[in-house]
């Protein structure tokens, strides 16, 4: 099956008792039993549900996994993933994380004894100093938030081949549409599926997506074991927003692109951040390793003003100035002072998040409308 049909039909199957087309809303806790210990293969919505096996399974399908998990978020998913590991075990991480899985790393999991280390992967070759015997995990995002700097996925995985070290990739930005991270030898893939997967701006989620099925089975106990599932309902407004996946990441792509390319342009604008871009430092990794570069952009101002960003952000009218992104609807967000202003000032110049950086998730409205929306702002 091509991508365009498994996001539709990908795992997907009639529900049986009924006909029914669509998988109903399995809202129930519990499942009646024959005789004790005799069932239909459902026993307790914490372990299985229905509705949440459906997403599981198209999960499965459209990253080219063995087995599908959703969460009820994304960093609880990611929450899983750690509880594989043991005390005195390390990860190398990407340094420029979405602030969220930088703060589990650091504040909750390092005072159960793991060691995190944060560096650019920029040169994969110099990974290879920094790897242990008590290395376990590396843990990659790409492209990344809000700078989209990009890791070269094959390299990684590549690099620790037949060393017992897991690579997971948090495919959040890019979306199964655009990079398949199990393809190019990674373990796991993670989304936070309250972005591009849901798509809508109106769900919580969060999915893994193992390769092989016996990391999905210790996956899977340690979420049946934790408890952090994602509910029936959720389950089908995230398996819905999959189904028109394929369609929206080709409209936020073509968007996007179009509006990096109005921004190069543009006199009042310093520097574009998208992988698209010729001018993108790493643009051959791009369409390596990505079918199209997606709906994220980010722009610096030549008068490398906060005031500038503050004012141009205020006056948009089509983007919503709000955090978040990955929905139908353009939003724009001022990093400094929103998703990253928990990141140290010191820190946040280090990695090149400056005070006139605005980033910008660009929706699948008609571009024109875009593009006016943002002159007039501009202006
Ligand atoms: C939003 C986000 C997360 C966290 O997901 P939640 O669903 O908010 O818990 C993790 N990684 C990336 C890249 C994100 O954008």
């Amino acid at each position: 099956m091509n991508f365009n049909t498994k996001v539709i039909h990908g795992g997907q199957h009639h529900e049986s008792a009924t006909g029914s087309v669509n998988v109903p809303v399995f809202l129930t806790s519990t499942f009646a039993q024959k005789s004790p210990g005799i069932h239909s293969g459902y026993e307790y919505s914490r372990a299985a549900n229905p509705t949440r096996q459906a997403l599981e399974d198209s999960l499965a399908s459209i990253e080219n996994g063995a087995r599908g998990l959703a969460f009820g978020s994304g960093l609880a998913a990611i929450d899983c993933v750690l509880k594989l590991l043991n005390p005195g075990d390390e990860v190398i991480a990407v340094d420029d994380l979405y602030g969220g899985t930088y703060r589990m790393f650091v504040r909750l999991f390092e005072k159960y004894q793991l060691k995190f280390t944060f560096v650019n992967f920029d040169d994969v070759s110099k990974i290879a100093d920094l790897i242990t015997d008590k290395t376990k995990l590396i843990w990659l995002e790409t492209p990344t938030n809000p700078l989209m700097k990009l890791v070269d996925i094959k390299a990684v995985t590549d690099l620790v081949k037949g060393k017992d070290i897991l690579v997971a990739v948090d495919n959040t930005f890019a979306s199964p549409y655009i990079q398949r991270p199990l393809d190019l030898g990674a373990d796991i893939v993670m989304h936070s599926a309250t972005k591009y997967l849901g798509g809508h701006s109106d769900v919580i989620a969060g999915a893994l997506i193992a390769k092989d099925a016996e990391l999905g089975e210790k996956l899977h106990f340690i979420q049946f074991a934790s408890g952090g599932i994602l509910g029936p309902h959720d389950s089908y407004l995230v398996l819905r927003g999959i189904k028109t996946l394929a369609l929206r990441m080709q409209r936020h792509s073509d968007n996007g692109l179009e509006i990096a390319k109005y921004l190069e342009n543009h006199p009042a604008v310093e520097k574009v951040f998208y992988p698209g871009l010729k001018s993108h430092p790493q643009h051959d990794l791009a369409l390596k390793q990505m079918k199209e570069s997606g709906g994220m952009v980010s722009f610096t101002f030549k008068s490398g003003k906060k005031e500038d960003a503050i004012k141009f952000l205020e006056k948009l009218k089509v983007f919503t100035l709000a955090e978040s992104l990955g929905g139908v609807e353009s939003l724009a967000n001022h990093p400094a002072l929103m998703t990253h202003a928990s990141i140290p000032a010191e820190k946040r110049a280090e990695l090149g998040i400056t005070d006139d950086l605005v980033r910008l998730s660009v929706g699948i409205e008609d571009k024109d409308d875009l593009i006016a929306d943002l002159e007039r702002a501009f202006a």
